[in-house]
């Protein structure tokens, strides 16, 4: 048996935080506030400050983030919402439970974030087809990076078009020392554990700069609730951010800043090792990723992860099936070309060890690993 490093080293960071976390749990369950308690509103007004956001919501996760201001927008059958294939199910996910289309859009094969030049080409195509609106554009902050948001906002505002900041991985990212809410309408959080900002089950978050989408969200997000408790205004759901997992984020939120550096100074030390021989990450120019996932690409995946786990190190592929190839999705439409950045990403993309935690002895069992499987 090989002794294995951890992918993501949780364990180190509960050490760092144990006694502050414990605390915030126990707190919770004597205060008997387990629906919507005073730490999901201070968690609220925390991550707002840090992401630069008028408002933040708390809500159940990172899904029903993105689903609740394409709800407040009633984006509906007939709409053609601009996504990126190549990420998680969520991004499309949502539009579908709208009734609205997905349009597929191709990434840029350095960055993997949304290519502004085929989110054009895809509108494009939209317009001369004429069967649908384009009515917003999700760009996804893949691996933790900013998306191309100057570029990608113009092309929205141009057309009219919401624009939603996909920062489930992404939640701290700056692209010229400003968040992507600066340019979306809504950027929307995972704290789904292994995300960078992760909590002890699941949860999320959207951050918005409109009062009045604030109103709306808050009230979409109880069962459609009015003025009064048992009173609705609208058709909802039932998606609320947990206590306990609020308290939690309070102790973790309160040293993000710190992982976010620390994550880079480990993103810097692979680069400076392993860019001689495997394609390493870029990020935009300006920009600064949370490193969500550091991804590299190699010609044999296969041989590559078994030489690695070989050696004890787990690595991950994100994603192996582009959206637009899963079978309830091959129904919408795909930019005209194709794909083929997302295509060829799919197919060579593998993902190392990375979190704040990481250096000295096992990110150089990672390193070692990676140059001996493909030297
Ligand atoms: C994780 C993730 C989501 C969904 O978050 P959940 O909290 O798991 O619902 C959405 N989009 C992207 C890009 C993600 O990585």
């Amino acid at each position: 048996m090989v002794d294995f490093v951890p992918f993501i080293d949780l364990a180190a960071q509960r050490e760092r935080i144990r006694a502050k976390l414990d605390a915030q749990i126990e707190n919770v369950i004597e205060s008997g506030k387990y629906i919507l308690g005073p730490q999901v509103t201070e968690l609220e007004q925390k991550l707002a400050e840090f992401g630069q956001a008028g408002f933040a919501l708390g809500c159940a996760n990172g899904t029903d983030a993105i689903a609740l201001p394409l709800a407040a927008w009633g984006i509906r059958p007939g709409d053609a919402v601009f996504v990126p294939s190549f990420t998680f199910a969520s991004t499309a996910e949502v539009v579908a439970w709208m009734g609205a289309s997905v349009v597929f859009v191709d990434i840029d094969p350095d960055l993997y974030t949304m290519d502004p030049e085929s989110l054009r080409k895809a509108i494009e195509m939209v317009e001369a087809d004429g069967e649908l609106r384009p009515a917003a554009v999700i760009a996804v902050d893949m691996f933790g990076q900013p998306a191309n948001y100057p570029e990608i906002n113009d092309i929205a505002r141009a057309k009219g078009m919401k624009l939603i900041a996909d920062s489930a991985q992404g939640y701290g990212c700056t692209l010229g020392g400003q968040h992507p809410i600066h340019w979306a309408d809504v950027a929307t959080v995972s704290f789904y554990p292994a995300k960078p900002l992760g909590a002890y089950g699941d949860g999320g978050a959207m951050l918005g700069k409109d009062e009045a989408l604030h109103e709306l969200l808050k009230s979409l997000h109880v069962h459609g609730m009015g003025a009064d408790r048992y009173e609705y205004a609208r058709i909802g759901m039932n998606s609320r951010l947990d206590t306990i997992q609020a308290a939690i984020l309070l102790e973790k939120l309160a040293i993000f800043a710190d992982e976010i550096r620390a994550r880079n100074e480990a993103a810097d030390r692979y680069a400076a090792a392993l860019s001689d021989v495997v394609k390493t990450p870029k990020v935009i120019d300006g920009g600064v990723s949370t490193w969500a996932q550091y991804t590299i690409e190699v010609d044999d995946r296969d041989g590559f992860r078994a030489a690695l786990a070989e050696k004890g190190i787990p690595t991950a592929v994100y994603y192996p099936i582009p959206m637009h190839k899963h079978e309830p999705y091959a129904k919408y439409p795909v930019v005209t070309g194709g794909l083929p950045a997302t295509d060829a990403a799919a197919e060579r993309v593998v993902s190392l060890p990375m979190d704040a935690y990481l250096d000295g002895e096992r990110q150089q069992r990672v390193i070692d690993a990676v140059k001996a499987a493909v030297g």
